[in-house]
């Protein structure tokens, strides 16, 4: 069943459209869903004021693997927690690229996350290449694996994995809903490997990429999918309204 989604609006918005944009979209959320706004972090402080006492959570788009000091340029994890932030995205297949963030990296990231009380959003996915050789579930694996190394079983209560596969983010193609489903099976078999059956079945699990309002009734046909991870269509208020409506 679909009831979670999570919005990732990129390096777009300033504050004050941020403000404009929450002023529509919160006039008219009717809370249906467990949502999670994704801000840039100059956002951040206007979306914690506005959703202020609201069922909407916020989001980071990135946390810095470091716990404070000579990492010029970054924001940790504490920094995130006072403001505001429930979750934070790790290992988005736009940072694995730019800024050459492989598993270890994401390991980093998330063991700070946790550790400063926050909550993750674990994106994981394959290449084109990849999907076309039949490397989907062998890239699954290790990126899951990697990105889990140490933690404990309870801490998969604050971590939800999001099938992104690269070829479908921002590109107007998905994979069928049955590829979906075969997918998602196969993450929640690495954490059964990994950790429990119980933890498999308890985990949550999104799929992100090209999401719109005229494809999303198929992704609720997704069996075992918890929720979805909406970038390109979140940034107009209304097109997330209308997607959330059809859930
Ligand atoms: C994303 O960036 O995580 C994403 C899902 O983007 P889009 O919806 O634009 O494909």
């Amino acid at each position: 069943m679909i009831d979670i989604v999570i919005a990732n609006f990129k390096m777009n918005q300033t504050p004050e459209e941020t403000k404009n944009y929450l002023m529509t979209f919160l006039s008219r959320f009717d809370e249906k869903v467990d949502l999670t706004l994704c801000l840039p972090y100059t956002s951040l402080s206007t979306g914690e004021y506005l959703c202020r006492g609201k069922a909407v959570r916020l989001g980071s788009q990135n946390i810095s693997e470091d716990e404070e000091g000579r990492t010029t340029g970054e924001i940790s994890g504490r920094m995130l927690k006072a403001s505001g932030v429930d979750f934070c995205l790790v290992g988005h297949s736009e940072r694995r690229k730019k800024f050459k963030e492989d598993s270890k990296i994401v390991n980093k990231k998330i063991k700070s996350a946790l550790k400063n009380g926050l909550g993750v959003i674990l994106c994981v996915g394959e290449s084109l290449a990849e999907h076309n050789t039949l490397k989907t579930y062998e890239v699954l694996r290790e990126q899951i694996e990697n990105a889990l190394k140490g933690l404990y079983e309870n801490e998969l209560e604050r971590i939800i994995i999001a099938y992104e596969p690269i070829w479908a983010i921002g590109t107007g193609e998905t994979p069928m809903a049955k590829e979906i489903t075969m997918a998602v099976k196969e993450i929640r078999k690495v954490i059964a490997d990994d950790f429990s059956p119980a933890a498999a079945d308890n985990i949550k699990v999104v799929y992100g990429g090209s999401i719109d309002s005229k494809n999303v009734k198929q992704f609720t046909s997704c069996k075992n999918l918890n929720g979805l991870l909406i970038g390109g269509a979140c940034l107009d208020p209304n097109s997330l309204l209308k997607i959330i409506s059809l859930l």
